[in-house]
């Protein structure tokens, strides 16, 4: 590995950590030639995965767009964003886990809406209407409902109260959802 700065190949080591939970290690080394610092990472190579999206289409497994797709869910929900990225860290490390090399879009979309479960009630509903398509207020009601039903079964101390309320809530949604209804 050549130094960033001025492609020269001596470096000494500075420091060595483990780093992501001990997912991979950080490195802090000097150049010999120009003496800057950087910093490398050494990371366990995981299987490529490809994930089928809805119209059969093929893509590679994007963190990055995962982890967008959540974060919008979750806006004003007071939840950090790097608590989402170990929600997405805990994702990847599922999929690397049941080692399939090809998941479907929905698949991905189902283990996000158990995390988020725990998480946020009004994340949970918002990422379930983008990714499984709501296409009326009927399908707000309905996921509501079974958040609900999941929550009581599962004891969970939940927030939620009456439909009407958290559809409130979710006042970017309900106008795309009236927008559709105006179509
Ligand atoms: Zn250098």
């Amino acid at each position: 590995m050549r130094c960033p700065f001025c492609q020269h190949s001596g470096r000494r080591l500075l420091e060595s950590r483990s780093a992501e939970g001990g997912q991979s290690v950080r490195r802090r080394r000097e150049c010999l030639n120009c003496q800057r610092r950087f910093t490398t990472y050494e990371r366990i190579e995981f299987v490529e995965i490809a994930v089928i999206k809805r119209d059969g289409q093929r893509e590679p497994f994007n963190r990055c767009k995962l982890l967008r797709g959540i974060v919008k869910s979750c806006e004003k929900t007071g939840i950090q964003t790097v608590r989402l990225e170990v929600l997405v860290d805990e994702i990847e490390a599922e999929l690397q886990r049941i080692s399939v090399r090809e998941v479907t879009s929905s698949f991905i979309g189902e283990l996000v809406l158990q995390h988020l479960q725990q998480l946020s009630e009004v994340a949970y509903v918002r990422f379930a209407s983008v990714y499984r398509q709501f296409q009326g207020i009927r399908d707000f009601v309905e996921t509501v409902h079974h958040l609900k039903e999941n929550s009581a079964t599962m004891g969970e101390v939940g927030s939620l109260q009456q439909p009407a309320i958290c559809l409130e809530q979710l006042s970017p949604e309900k106008k795309a959802v009236d927008k559709l209804r105006l179509l």
